[in-house]
């Protein structure tokens, strides 16, 4: 399929755009809860205007960071309390300026912030795992248009985030490491490649032109990058997102950071990096019924579609020709 061929491939974010108030907005910081932080000028006072970048609790999350973990054991009905904490990062105080067009300075503080709310979430006990994620437009899950990112503090270690740990029990080496030299010698999925990170359209993705941003040193926790690292990720992160913005036709997208579990006995095999899907086409009952997705558009020709597109915008970035 041609990115043009995707039933769903403009941007949500036009229909989301009708909302009469935006509480992200700055001059409308007394319509969150109280920031938990921010980067502003140091003579502005907290929960007012001057800030660059915002962390709110999110006012709808069901998750509360009180007492401890409590499991419900009903028969076959288990459940437990929603003991976590669910944060949102208000990337910039201008509305409407979207992620991909940011200059690369705010996007390293956007990320210089997760780091920071990283580091303070897992200093808790309870919290086992934060995931980092962030929705734009209507198709990948936004409610709201104004650009921000989610944080979700969680008291275990989704299944979904086991897979790495699964791998390293069963062969004994990070298996990120391993699809790195991999793809660099194979040459057939790699998109693009900084001093610091690499990026990959992954062998049998689930979603079409999904893609994978992967330091290329081993590193399990996300809040371990250097500055160096932070600052070419925000180049590598800006270049990228225009070259999908431009190819896919606006697509909405979700950008995840899949990260090692926080307060658990220390286990090898994770190895943080970065998830960046385009939502193209909705899930069918075929993906609902048997977990097995069907991706119209080989990975190998989605790393050929951004290739020359992504060394336009980067000229840092050596772009490997096949
Ligand atoms: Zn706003
Ligand atoms: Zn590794």
């Amino acid at each position: 399929m041609k990115p043009n061929d995707f039933p769903i491939n403009k941007s949500g974010g036009a229909e989301i755009d009708q909302q009469q108030f935006c509480p992200f907005c700055e001059g409308n910081e007394n319509h969150t809860p109280p920031e938990v932080a921010a980067f502003r000028n140091s003579n502005q006072p907290v929960n007012g205007p001057g800030w660059s970048i915002r962390v709110v609790p999110n006012k709808f999350s069901p998750f509360k960071l009180r007492g401890g973990l409590d499991l419900i054991d009903n028969g076959i009905f288990q459940s437990c309390n929603l003991l976590g904490k669910h944060e949102v990062l208000v990337e910039t105080p201008h509305h409407g300026l979207e992620f991909h067009n940011f200059d690369t300075g705010q996007i390293e503080l956007v990320y210089r912030m997760v780091c920071q709310r990283y580091s303070e979430l897992s200093a808790d006990q309870r919290i086992k795992y934060i995931q980092i994620y962030k929705n734009r437009g209507l198709f990948a899950g936004a409610s709201m248009t104004h650009s921000h990112t989610q944080i979700l503090a969680l008291p275990a270690v989704p299944g979904e985030n086991r897979g790495l740990l699964k791998y390293y029990n069963q062969h004994h080496q990070c298996l990120l490491c391993s699809v790195l030299k991999e793809e660099k010698k194979q040459q057939v999925r790699v998109v693009g490649e900084s001093e610091y990170f690499l990026i990959i359209c992954p062998y049998a993705s689930r979603f079409s032109y999904e893609s994978w941003i992967i330091p290329k040193k081993h590193a399990e926790h996300f809040n371990a990058i250097s500055n160096e690292e932070l600052e070419d990720l925000a180049e590598t992160i800006k270049a990228f997102l225009l070259t999908i913005v431009e190819c896919l036709d606006n697509p909405s997208y979700n950008i995840v950071i899949n990260t090692a579990p926080v307060n658990v006995p220390y286990c090898e095999g994770y190895h943080w990096f970065l998830e960046i899907v385009p939502r193209l086409i909705v899930n069918a009952g075929v993906e609902f019924a048997t977990g097995c997705y069907m991706n119209p558009v080989a990975p190998e020709l989605a790393a050929v579609c951004f290739r020359d597109r992504l060394s336009e915008y980067h000229s840092k970035l050596k772009i490997n020709q096949v």
